[in-house]
């Protein structure tokens, strides 16, 4: 346990926070330190083919040590942080045998992790908790999936009576700020399927997420002196809110749970001569993801045609881009990749937790880049803030379960699934 500790919080400590606003990738510079931090550690372990590219994506193999033919597989995480807030100066305190009552993040500023507004700390009770001093994030998303992929290939390299076949790790920058997939070299990777680590409470297991789209919106008007606008004034800002009145008023994210989509409002600027609204579209079901990027439009056409006459052209103009796709469609044809995690927690006596995810991953990306890539928890709660916390046990429990995935690759006949 006291070598998972010591080696998450190597990680925690070092500022790997992303920047949307950067064009490089890394979008920080910063983020090489744990770069080449990982890459040490991987060829310390005996790790082969250790890696690091020109845009920071580090590629490790533990080389298979059974002669029979296994599927290549691999294990991926990001080691960036996110930018919702900040991971500079991250002093990680550890909290032995938690009680089940509150916890002092900071005593100065009065920051309390309390179970009575985060129940899920009371599943943990008796356990090792990390926490924050409640001034920055803590970087278990996705710190803790490093740290357990590092230490259970260590683990393995370390216990070669465990058989297994050839194993790939990936750490990527950027993932944060949707980036992560962008340029990971799937065909270098060369596995057939892989798990990110990246998941949050113990037993997570995910296959499916959001269909997503971005949606712009430009609505035209025509300013008028207010005292003889009668019949001339056009004011795009009520025309937004026009649009918006028109859209389902449930289908939004705090109506909206499971298996339910929605449109989202994600930002609004206007004047009366021009405003700017954008939103993002989440569905599940392929299908109803067509009819939401349809509604759009719909109403984008419906509201033009009431203003064909006045304005004498569209006074409406959208763009609706495609994001990402639900995994479910790569990842169902090849089912067993997920039978054989869902088999290893229960032989580790850990009850499996499968739901849809309400997002996306880095894994839905890679699922269509040829990277079939389902999500398994890293353990960490409360992600992108100051009440983040991670038990040590469930991390644990994660590197278990890399470890049980590797035996069962190498013991389950595919060729009849
Ligand atoms: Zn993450």
């Amino acid at each position: 346990m006291q070598h998972i500790i010591d080696r998450f919080i190597s990680y925690a400590v070092i500022d790997t926070e992303s920047d949307a606003n950067s064009p490089t990738t890394p979008s920080t510079e910063k983020q090489w330190v744990l770069a080449n931090l990982l890459v040490q550690e991987l060829k310390n372990i005996g790790l082969t083919e250790v890696t690091l590219d020109e845009n920071g994506y580090v590629m490790g193999t533990l080389p298979s040590n059974v002669a029979h033919e296994v599927p290549t597989i691999g294990f991926v995480s990001h080691y960036d942080t996110s930018p919702d807030f900040t991971g500079k100066d991250v002093k990680p305190q550890i909290v032995h045998n938690y009680d089940g009552g509150d916890i002092m993040l900071n005593a100065e500023h009065n920051i309390v992790l309390s179970p009575s507004y985060f129940q899920d700390l009371l599943l943990y009770k008796g356990q090792t908790l990390i926490t924050t001093n409640g001034l920055t994030l803590l970087g278990a998303d996705d710190k803790a999936g490093l740290t357990e992929i590092v230490t259970a290939m260590e683990y393995l390299v370390q216990h070669p009576e465990i058989k297994h076949g050839k194993i790939r790790v990936g750490f990527t920058p950027d993932e944060e700020i949707g980036r992560g997939a962008d340029i990971f070299d799937v065909e270098k990777f060369g596995a057939q399927w892989a798990y990110t680590m990246d998941g949050s409470q113990i037993g997570e297991l995910e296959y499916e997420n959001f269909n997503a789209a971005g949606a712009k919106i430009i609505f035209k008007g025509k300013s008028v002196h207010p005292g003889y606008a009668k019949g001339k004034m056009i004011n795009s800002m009520l025309i937004a809110n026009e649009f918006i009145n028109e859209l389902p008023k449930n289908e939004i994210p705090q109506e909206t749970i499971d298996y339910e989509g929605f449109f989202h409002v994600t930002g609004l600027t206007g004047s009366i001569e021009e405003t700017k609204l954008e939103l993002i579209i989440r569905d599940h079901d392929a299908n109803l993801f067509q009819k939401r990027k349809e509604k759009v439009l719909d109403i984008v056409a419906k509201i033009n045609a009431k203003f064909a006459a006045q304005f004498g052209e569209d006074i409406c103009i959208a763009e609706v881009k495609d994001q990402y796709y639900n995994m479910r469609e790569k990842v169902e044809p090849m089912m067993f990749i997920v039978d054989v995690a869902e088999q290893a927690m229960r032989d580790l006596g850990i009850e499996p937790i499968i739901k849809p995810i309400r997002g996306g991953t880095d894994g839905s990306r890679l699922s269509y880049m040829g990277l079939p890539c389902p999500n398994i928890f890293a353990g960490g709660h409360n992600f992108h803030g100051k009440y983040e916390y991670v038990p040590v046990e469930s991390m644990q429990k994660a590197v278990d379960v890399i470890v049980r995935i590797a035996e069962l690759t190498a013991t389950t006949d595919f060729s009849k699934k």
